[in-house]
């Protein structure tokens, strides 16, 4: 094949397990994340200690971060994320989300799969976290259902007609602390409570900011008759209003 044409295909298709994920470094081994060796080293997985409740990471002696113990936002029992938001992880999840560039979710995937063996959770139904009709209908793709892909390769149950979007929100980023929470009040809804009664239910996302979307989504789903909700996310921002 001509060297302009390898170049093009290259550059338009990700051939599988041949290049590097996050660098495009050719791969001369089997790697099951399709992560070369140096970028394996640099991701930024969360280590060391982490709030009881949300996993943040905290540097203090203390259990619980300084949301979780003021109780702000928590209609969940449990959170838990692989990576800081940042880095080539980072980079990964906007190229996802905002180049369309698909055939990353079923290798981070993988790593979101890990963390739910590593953190021995063990949900009965597996929820993506759901987009609005608008929003889905602008990207063409919900990420957050992209990433239940190695899910759903281990046969867990994973449902993505359950809960709904029903409310068109502001977008989260733009918003402080405080508006975050308002802004979600009756924006997701159960449509299938059958799903969900006396269950074990674990919500999927790429990020957990400040906890809002994730906590609003289990109130609707424990109001609906979850016995439990967690969250397992991609990756945890640390929010710039916070110290721990
Ligand atoms: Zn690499
Ligand atoms: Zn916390």
């Amino acid at each position: 094949m001509n060297k302009r044409l390898r170049e093009l295909l290259a550059k338009t298709l990700f051939i599988k397990d041949i290049k590097c994920l996050f660098c495009n470094r050719e791969l001369d081994f089997d790697s099951r994340y399709c992560v070369c060796d140096d970028c394996l080293k640099s991701l930024p997985y969360i280590t060391g200690k982490i709030c009881k409740k949300c996993g943040e990471p905290i540097k203090s002696m203390a259990a619980y971060c300084m949301r979780c113990k003021n109780h702000v936002d928590r209609g969940f029992d449990v959170a838990r994320a692989t990576f800081l938001y940042k880095g080539v992880i980072k980079d990964g999840i906007i190229n996802l989300k905002y180049y369309g560039n698909k055939y990353l979710a079923e290798y981070l995937s993988s790593f979101l799969l890990d963390s739910y063996y590593k953190y021995d959770f063990k949900s009965d139904v597996i929820i993506p976290a759901p987009m609005s009709a608008k929003s889905l209908k602008a990207r063409g793709f919900n990420q957050a259902e992209m990433l239940c892909s190695a899910f759903i390769d281990k046969g867990l149950d994973v449902n993505t007609n359950c809960v709904a979007k029903v409310l068109e929100t502001q977008n989260q980023a733009k918003l402080n602390f405080k508006d975050r929470q308002t802004n979600l009040v009756g924006a997701f809804k159960v449509v299938n409570k059958k799903a969900v009664e006396n269950k074990n239910v674990l919500i999927v996302d790429d990020i957990f900011t400040t906890g809002a979307t994730c906590s609003e989504i289990a109130s609707a789903l424990k109001k609906a008759g979850a016995k439990r909700v967690d969250v397992i996310t991609l990756c945890h921002d640390m929010p710039e209003d916070v110290t721990n």
